[in-house]
């Protein structure tokens, strides 16, 4: 790098900053215009809506991985690994958490390092809202690791179901009626319906009870009516207990207790209520945040205090002109890395800079190989569309291979999609280990 060289340091390599690294790496890192370092706390990259599949063992998370340190040598940025816990703005400097490993020692002490440009990139965690007993006693679907955790205790739980006669069902109690608690009920009526051909034969679909715990009227409540009807009927008729007006006070070692007292015993607890920006941005002075830990940002996506620090994806709080916020998905993740992009350039070349506008194409529910709702956006109309079945199904997927497009260009994507359909003949359909 030569003196003058900008560094512009993305932290976060999922759904919106992987892809953004990959496009600064091109336009911006392989020209020496600028070096670019990404950070994550992880080596490898999985698509976070994908987290429930690696849950129930649909996917395996050490096949399916990007792996970040040979990607940025391909795509023209940095790599580091490291765990974000502070920024000085007034130095421009991010700190990182020493790196430890799993046996508890330190391969790399606490660092520090200077940027020009900071994009934040964190995602977000489930929020527990203060409920007690929530931490010690359930599983999240916020990270690989924790998606590894509770696809562990599940297939100890089909194993003992199947064989021990005694046992009875398996409980599996879902907190948070959103796509993550949906999708995931459906995945597990899936998988349980594969164990036969892997010999796990008496841990059949009738052994499984799954309640799905919704504290408002009715589940994905940032959907429109008709596809959350339609969601819960399928969920229904797999078997799934759909308890809506159920508020959670508490979360023990036996199950969740009701605001009315009532026991909803479980085996396994899975918490996904609502989410919020990771805790240690509380740490970064000058920034301004909301009650879900967000930074709030100009329409520039810049921070409101800050213009060095760009804000993307979950744990950025942006105000539509309506006066709402950008809601925590991937695809509004995706079209602010594309912003970004597009204003570091305007920034380099001095030219002004370009207002975010959250476009939503629609919203998609996959019910594992059970069916697929949601609604399409017309770009003329701006009317939604219902849409089912393999439409849905294809338009959910595509979704996937967006993301794909953004880091590994489109020859790759296709390669990856062939490699996928051939896999799947000598590929186990689930993860058993
Ligand atoms: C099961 C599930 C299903 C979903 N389905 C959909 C869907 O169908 N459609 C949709 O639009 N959205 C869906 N979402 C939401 C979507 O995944 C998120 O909105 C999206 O991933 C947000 O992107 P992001 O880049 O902000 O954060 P993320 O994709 O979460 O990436 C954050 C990255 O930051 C890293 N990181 C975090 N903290 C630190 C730190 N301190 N230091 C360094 N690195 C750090 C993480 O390791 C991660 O790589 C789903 C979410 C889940 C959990």
């Amino acid at each position: 790098m030569s003196s003058e060289q900008m560094r512009i340091v993305i932290v976060g390599g999922g759904a919106g900053g992987l892809g953004l690294a990959t496009q600064l790496g091109h336009k911006l890192g392989k020209k020496g215009r600028a070096e670019i370092v990404l950070i994550d706390k992880n080596r490898t990259h999985i698509w976070k809506p994908l987290l429930h599949e690696v849950a129930t063992g649909s996917l395996d998370a050490d096949l399916d991985g990007v792996v970040y340190s040979a990607h940025a040598v391909k795509h023209g940025y940095q790599f580091q690994l490291g765990e974000l816990n502070n920024v000085d703005l007034q130095t421009q400097e991010v700190f990182l958490a020493p790196i430890v490993n799993s046996q508890g020692e330190e391969l790399l002490p606490s660092r520090k390092m200077h940027y020009d440009k900071l994009i934040l990139a964190v995602g977000s965690v489930s929020n527990d809202f203060g409920t007690p007993g929530v931490q010690e006693n359930c599983y999240f679907l916020d990270s690989h690791q924790q998606a590894n955790r509770f696809h562990d205790a599940l297939l100890d739980s089909f194993t003992r179901v199947h064989q021990s006669d005694e046992l009875g069902a398996l409980k599996i109690a879902i907190v948070g009626g959103g796509a993550t608690g949906v999708e995931l009920s459906a995945e597990l009526y899936h998988v349980t319906a594969l164990l036969k051909i892997y010999g796990l034969s008496k841990m059949t679909a009738d052994k499984l009870s799954i309640s799905l715990i919704e504290a408002g009227p009715r589940i994905l409540p940032a959907l429109p009516e008709r596809i959350a009807n339609s969601a819960t009927r399928e969920l229904i008729k797999l078997g799934v207990e759909v308890r809506q007006n159920t508020r959670i006070s508490q979360a023990t070692a036996q199950g969740f207790l009701t605001s009315e007292g009532e026991l909803i015993d479980a085996h396994l607890k899975l918490w996904a209520a609502g989410v919020k920006a990771p805790e240690f941005i509380k740490q970064i002075d000058g920034l301004s945040l909301n009650r879900a830990n967000q930074i709030v940002v100009k329409p520039t996506l810049q921070s409101l205090n800050n213009d060095a620090v760009y804000v993307i994806g979950d744990c950025c709080a942006c105000e539509q002109p309506d006066g709402s916020f950008v809601p925590p998905r991937a695809q509004s993740a995706h079209q602010m890395a594309q912003c970004v992009e597009i204003n570091i350039l305007a920034e380099l070349n001095q030219r002004p800079l370009n207002h975010y506008t959250y476009v939503d194409h629609g919203s998609l529910v996959n019910l594992s190989r059970y069916s697929t709702v949601g609604n399409l956006m017309g770009n003329l109309t701006k009317e939604s569309m219902f849409v089912e079945g393999k439409i849905a199904r294809f338009m959910y997927i595509s979704l996937y291979r967006m993301h794909q497009k953004a880091i590994h260009g489109i020859s790759k994507t296709l390669a990856l999609w062939l490699a996928e359909k051939m896999m799947r003949v000598v590929r186990p359909r689930m993860k058993l280990h």
